[in-house]
């Protein structure tokens, strides 16, 4: 048995939650603000949770400084689900001859990438295979194009897009799951971005969608209201019953961001966690970070030891200290330490002091 203040929690979603947001979520599962109802009880469509929906969309909106021709969604559909929305409705054609760019960088691009290919062409505008430790330099954009789609975060190989794709005015498409609101954006460089909420925001089934109304408009035409991101907006998430305990702990996770003083704030908190650990990696004779240096992931920072003997051992080690979710991806093995927006300093410090300790009674 471990207690919550035993355990630094690596996992790399469903993930860490700040403290005072899952303090709060306990508080209104039986009373949502001094309703006497809990939020899993209150409708939907009463004031009580409509403040609570509002509210979480106005302060999405203050806090990525989201322009007002653009829509905030929260869709009950994870961003695997967005895959393939997003090829049926902006690929699809009638004439079944359009084509939409990816940029292959890892495992999450290319379920993007399978899903979209049922609905029109798809071209690889770039590629970071076969080893996947560096985002492409250069795109090669199709003439024409859809849509080009990017994945600001590699979740499993632990490597980021520095900055955007330079895409030109072709509309552009981000999967942000797993590095949204971890630094500034500018929104008005997107067309469309879709974040499940399971690492930076909230609890997993439900997505932030923040997209251009205008691109929302080219969408394929015949499509039934659940697959249209039009109904989402026309009727501001509530076409169907919404994920409403989901939408709540964005909404909190949203103003917990805001007091910490914005993106710019928890973007320098993010960097320093991160420079730690990568710092640490590179003086290490044993641990080694995987990502090339300009490439490397803030939120999630893979590395491998000398053995995969040392892997085991400092993993069982780690889990009895109370280290917890260091496993890298099935995919790829070795050790990955996901440190998200929530994620404190303190337990990076505890992994660094841990992995040092092995390394110098295994020398
Ligand atoms: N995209 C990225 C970047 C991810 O990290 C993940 C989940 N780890 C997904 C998509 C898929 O999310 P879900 O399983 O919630 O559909």
């Amino acid at each position: 048995m471990q207690s919550r203040e035993q355990v630094y929690n690596f996992s790399s979603g469903p993930a860490a939650l700040a403290p005072s947001v899952l303090q709060n979520a306990a508080r209104a599962l039986t009373d949502l603000n001094g309703t006497g109802i809990g939020i899993l009880e209150h409708s939907h469509r009463g004031s009580a949770f409509l403040e609570v929906l509002q509210a979480a969309e106005a302060n999405i909106r203050t806090l990525a400084a989201v322009p007002d021709d653009y829509a905030v969604l929260f869709m009950t559909a994870s961003a695997t689900h967005h895959f393939t929305l997003l090829a049926r409705n902006f690929l699809a054609s009638s004439a079944g001859d359009a084509t939409a760019d990816y940029c292959d960088t890892g495992v999450w691009s290319n379920k993007a990438i399978a899903a979209a290919k049922p609905f029109g062409n798809v071209h690889i505008a770039c590629s970071a295979a076969p080893d996947f430790t560096a985002i492409p330099t250069t795109l090669n954009l199709s003439p024409g194009t859809r849509y080009v789609h990017f994945t600001s975060n590699n979740t499993i190989y632990g490597t980021q897009w520095q900055t955007e794709p330079q895409v030109g005015a072709t509309p552009l498409i981000c999967d942000a799951s797993s590095d949204i609101f971890s630094k500034p954006i500018d929104i008005s460089r997107y067309a469309l971005l879709y974040a499940g909420a399971q690492k930076n925001l909230g609890p997993s089934g439900i997505s932030l969608v923040i997209a251009r109304r205008e691109f929302l408009a080219t969408a394929a035409p015949g499509l039934a209201p659940l697959e249209d991101y039009r109904t989402y907006d026309r009727e501001q998430s509530l076409y169907n019953t919404p994920n409403t305990f989901g939408i709540f702990v964005i909404g909190e996770t949203v103003k917990w961001l805001l007091a910490q003083g914005g993106l710019a704030a928890i973007a320098e908190h993010n960097a320093h966690k991160a420079a730690r650990l990568y710092n640490f990696l590179e003086e290490s004779e044993m641990w080694r970070a995987r990502a090339r240096v300009g490439h490397r992931s803030l939120m999630n920072v893979t590395f491998g030891g000398s053995t995969k003997e040392h892997e085991e051992a400092f993993l069982t080690r780690a889990e009895a200290l109370g280290l917890s979710g260091l496993r890298g991806h099935r995919a790829l093995g070795g050790l990955r330490a996901s440190i998200y927006n929530a994620f404190p300093l303190q337990g990076v410090e505890a992994l660094i002091a841990a992995l040092k300790a092995y390394e110098l009674e295994n020398r």
